[in-house]
């Protein structure tokens, strides 16, 4: 017997739509939606993204629908359903959840000739609400014929999150210069490349940080320029390591940039949530192996910004803690380059998170020092240390080959040998370790050479607060060596 399978050559066929997107005129147009309570609800919020008048009908508005319609310049009609409500209305929505009046509102409209959709009623429809991404003007609908509202809600957050907020002014801000641009670029490679670098240079990044007078002076520029790309570099955190924990803007960067240049602790799955064909240049800096020095990184991301290149300078936890992002700021400066800064989720707080460890504690801990540790080395105590002593929450970076000095100092200047310290390698990642001590074992931590990822150390009193059942010891005390 031959069973019928289904083979590419059919998917010509079988890529039909049944139901085609197109973007409807609703301006000042009235919709209709009966209904009293959720339903009615969701449809009246999702037609109040348009600029459509509605009006809903509801007899028995439920509380929440009538507070919305107050609240939103919705006419609420409190009567009982009738074919000649409908009257002069654009699209219709039946969504009352009794099956027989739904039907009748379909047959209803479609007698006026209006297109109608019945909520949870395919069969009925003769429109389909989209999942929508609104950035009006522009727009993103998506459909799924009613397969999977789950699988369109899914689409929807993934594009919602790839689209700057700001895209929606960008897209107004382009119109108004539509005429202009017809008239002083030639049609061509010339107008592509302005428009190119409308939507992804300047203008799109001045507008991003929320000025239209700011993004029209850019898009001015670039007019007199005729287009010609400008070079831009992004200064970004890519967080502790975990590429989930890179913030949407970060992420929006790496996908636009033409070059990335990251440093030896941030993890590939990291780098890789940028553009595939993204040049990417590993400037090393970890201890001990260093591939390029602080001024030949400096060198680099001026060349490649005067290039015209948009480069994203990728920085693990957040670019300006322990970063040298000031040096790169000033290189960038002196040349002339335009530059941004993007923070990032530093290691001492994903550290604290993994260790469920309050950084600051109501009567405990009101303060915090981020700290190399290695002043400590030399012999006054900074200042933080005083802070340490009155409890103030330490987050040591950089400090497993110098732990001993830093508690050595510290228990010297009168903070408890006793004081809780929290250790983690790895914060964020799944290869994380924890361990929890005193600052008597801090030393310890030198000692430990299995150790070969990234440490943050966190000492103080509000350690004594974090979980500790996930954690080993850091170092085994003598007395349970002898109990052992
Ligand atoms: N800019 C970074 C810090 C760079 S200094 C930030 O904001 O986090 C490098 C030090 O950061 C490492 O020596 C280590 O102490 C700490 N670090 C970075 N990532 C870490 C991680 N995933 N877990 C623990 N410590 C980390």
């Amino acid at each position: 017997m031959r069973r019928s399978k289904v083979t590419p050559e059919m998917s010509s066929h079988e890529s039909r739509l049944n139901a085609f997107p197109v973007f409807m005129k609703v301006e000042g147009r009235s919709v209709v939606i009966v209904g009293n309570g959720d339903e009615a609800l969701a449809k009246a919020r999702l037609m109040a993204q348009s600029s459509a008048r509605l009006t809903i009908v509801a007899e028995d508005a439920e509380a929440e629908l009538a507070a919305w319609a107050a609240a939103n310049d919705a006419r609420l009609l409190k009567a009982p359903y009738e074919a000649k409500l409908l009257a002069g209305a654009t699209l219709v929505f039946a969504a009352t959840g009794d099956e027989a009046l739904d039907e009748r509102i379909v047959a209803d409209a479609r007698a006026a000739g209006i297109c109608v959709n019945a909520v949870d009623r395919p069969e009925l429809c003769d429109f389909f609400t989209p999942a929508l991404v609104n950035r009006a003007p522009v727009a993103i609908a998506i459909g799924t014929e009613g397969a999977g509202p789950v699988l369109a809600q899914m689409i929807r957050a993934r594009i919602d999150r790839m689209l700057s907020p700001s895209l929606g002014r960008l897209a107004t801000l382009a119109a108004s210069y539509r005429a202009a641009v017809e008239r002083l670029l030639p049609k061509g490679a010339a107008r592509r490349g302005y428009w190119n670098e409308f939507f992804n240079g300047a203008p799109a990044r001045a507008m991003e940080i929320g000025s239209f007078e700011e993004a029209q002076v850019a898009a001015d520029i670039l007019l007199s320029r005729q287009g010609e790309i400008v070079g831009h570099v992004a200064l970004v955190g890519a967080g502790p390591g975990a590429e989930d924990l890179l913030t949407l803007r970060a992420h929006r960067l790496l996908m636009e940039a033409d070059v990335i240049v990251h440093d030896a602790l941030v993890p590939e799955a990291v780098i890789a949530m940028g553009r595939r064909d993204a040049e990417r240049i590993g400037v090393g800096k970890r201890k001990g192996c260093h591939s390029k020095s602080q001024a030949e990184i400096n060198e680099l991301l001026v060349e490649l910004g005067q290039a015209g290149k948009r480069v994203v300078r990728l920085k693990c936890g957040d670019p300006l803690v322990f970063g040298r992002a000031g040096e790169e700021m000033a290189a960038l400066r002196e040349a002339g380059v335009s530059y941004e800064v993007v923070p990032g989720v530093t290691a001492a707080f994903a550290a604290a998170a993994d260790f469920e460890l309050p950084l600051t504690l109501r009567g405990v801990a009101s303060s915090m020092v981020f700290t190399t540790g290695h002043d400590l080395k030399g012999g006054t105590l900074p200042d933080w240390g005083k802070l340490a002593i009155s409890g103030a929450t330490v987050a040591v970076y950089m400090g497993r080959s110098i732990a001993a000095d830093v508690a050595t100092r510290l228990i010297e200047a009168g903070l408890s040998p006793d004081t809780a310290v929290a250790v983690v390698e790895n914060a964020s990642l799944a290869s994380r370790r924890l361990f929890h001590g005193t600052l008597a074992d801090l030393p310890a931590l030198e000692a430990r050479e299995d150790l070969t990822g990234p440490v943050m150390t966190i000492i103080g009193d509000a350690v004594a607060g974090a979980r500790f059942d996930t954690s080993t010891a850091l170092a085994v005390h003598d007395r349970e060596t002898v109990a052992a």
